[in-house]
């Protein structure tokens, strides 16, 4: 069976770019009734930040891209947080150094930076391995004795892979195809350091290996780590899963990578959940919190790099359906730019279909901090006649203040065009008419008001204009009888009458 994993460092808030890695592993899973894992590359106990972890189990069950296998979900694979399995890294690196495939290295910070310059001086850029290592402070260049002597005397040092002298690495990604690296040109990687800790490369292919991945589904920037992790799992005898890069998220103009920081200068969130810094308290804006549904931000994100092919014009996707449409032969090379208006579209689509109650309920707790008294059957009937016109439920408001408040003044410019000199004597012979209807429905409305019209033989402008504008305030709104019958009699009348004054 297919098992893939998302595999975040719990170094801040999941960005963009993490959570479309994490859909589109979601995806392939879901595609091939596999599973997805979700893996905490906790390691780098320096770059730990506190919240992070949990922030990412958040985001992806509001996405509702919910992990199989993961840290809380445990099943026979576990640990999945990599500071819990620091014990597996230590033996598969000390199996690594008994079979001459890694090695001690002593050298130390100043030692390296030396190399670098005296290297450069020459012209040439100093690589860590075959070229050199015999030359270097490591347990290759030194005797069994002096090498026992110095972890003896606890001198620190790393363990490096040992990468092939001169091979032409043939290596294959599921996006890019077939892909060639000269081993003379990769680094000695360092596997593993004297603080006990693996680096990031031996966890991960140990992880991936124990864990029984498939399919690796990375960004693009794990592309030039592909040679060495395809190495080890050769050093290992074990099997390499396949890989995917995914392309990079390009900034709106196209020009370079999105960066975390480009949100603030669009006034445009680049995170799913609004992220207080631990130790800044710095806010960054999220999308639930601006009021995106989800639903609009993965179908934003599935067309990071995705289509369904050639000539296929379908822009909405439920999640379902994204599963069943996923491949990664869809998947492009070049970077997917980021459009944020786009967001907003899919926004004020999936808006639509939601249901009116469940609207109404969230804008009901606006309407209570605005300590405007009313029922969830009014507001529901409101939200209604207003949703198509609104992309966020904050938009609400500014839609349909006027059924709940009657305007206090009046838009001038249109006041000038709807209100003429007969418009007084108009308005209160309307507010007969209305004030003859028995029961104020929609229907019964128009049917008493359009003939009345018809028989003044004033044109339904004359009338219509004005009566928006003492309901409304504006010219803006919906069909003005549902107005009136949704604020009701009464409150029709009174409008009119503070108009006429
Ligand atoms: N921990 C790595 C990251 O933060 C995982 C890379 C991978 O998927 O191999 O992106």
């Amino acid at each position: 069976t297919v098992r893939v994993r998302f595999a975040p460092s719990p170094t801040g808030p999941l960005h963009i770019g993490g959570l479309r890695t994490a859909l589109f592993n979601y995806l392939y899973a879901k595609k091939h009734n596999g599973d997805f894992i979700l893996r905490i590359e906790d390691t780098d106990q320096n770059r730990y930040v506190e919240g992070a972890e949990a922030y990412i189990i958040e985001a992806l069950n509001w996405c509702n891209i919910p992990y199989d296998e993961g840290p809380g979900k445990e099943a026979n694979v576990g640990p999945y947080k990599q500071s819990e399995r620091k014990a597996l890294y230590a033996k598969y690196t000390q199996q690594l150094l008994n079979e001459g495939k890694a090695y001690y290295a002593f050298d130390t910070p100043d030692e390296l930076t030396k190399y670098r310059s005296d290297y450069e001086a020459e012209g040439k850029t100093f690589i860590y391995n075959w070229h050199n290592r015999l030359t270097l402070n490591n347990s290759l260049a030194l005797t069994e004795a002096e090498v026992k002597e110095k972890l003896a005397t606890n001198t620190p040092y790393v363990i490096r892979f040992k990468s092939p002298e001169n091979e032409l690495l043939a290596m294959h990604d599921e996006i890019r195809g077939n892909i060639q690296v000269q081993t003379k040109t990769l680094d000695d990687k360092v596997l593993f350091k004297s603080d006990g800790m693996p680096t990031y490369h031996l966890a991960n292919i140990v992880d991936d290996h124990l864990m029984g991945i498939t399919h690796v589904i990375r960004g693009e920037e794990w592309l030039p780590s592909l040679a060495l992790h395809l190495l080890l799992y050769r050093a290992f005898n074990w099997e390499a899963p396949k890989f995917a890069h995914l392309p990079l998220i390009l900034k709106p103009t196209g020009k370079g990578k999105l960066s975390k920081r480009d949100g603030d200068k669009m006034g445009f969130p680049v995170f799913p959940l609004l992220w207080e810094d631990p130790k800044t308290k710095e806010i960054a804006a999220g999308y639930r919190e601006d009021g995106y549904l989800p639903q609009a931000v993965i179908n934003m994100l599935a067309f990071l790099g995705w289509n369904e092919g050639e000539g296929s014009e379908k822009e909405i996707y439920s999640l379902e359906e994204l599963v069943q449409a996923f491949s990664l032969d869809h998947v492009s090379k070049s970077g997917a730019k980021f459009d944020p208006e786009k967001t907003k579209w899919f926004q004020q689509h999936y808006l639509q279909k939601e249901d009116n109650q469940t609207l109404a309920k969230q804008y009901l707790s606006i309407l209570e901090e605005k300590n405007i008294s009313t029922t969830l059957s009014y507001v529901t009937q409101v939200v209604n006649s207003i949703k198509e016109r609104a992309t966020f439920v904050s938009d609400f408001w500014e839609l349909s203040s006027f059924y709940f408040e009657a305007p206090t003044t009046f838009n001038n410019k249109a006041a000038k065009k709807a209100w003429k000199e007969d418009t007084a004597e108009i308005m209160t012979k309307l507010a007969e008419v209305l004030s003859t209807i028995e029961d104020y429905k929609t229907e019964n409305i128009q049917e008493a008001v359009k003939p009345w019209i018809s028989e003044q033989k004033i044109g339904f402008g004359k009338v219509m204009q004005p009566l928006r504008l003492a309901l409304v305030g504006d010219m803006k709104g919906p069909d003005l009888f549902d107005i009136l019958s949704s604020i009701g009699k009464t409150e029709s009348l009174k409008r009119i009458a503070f108009a006429i004054e």
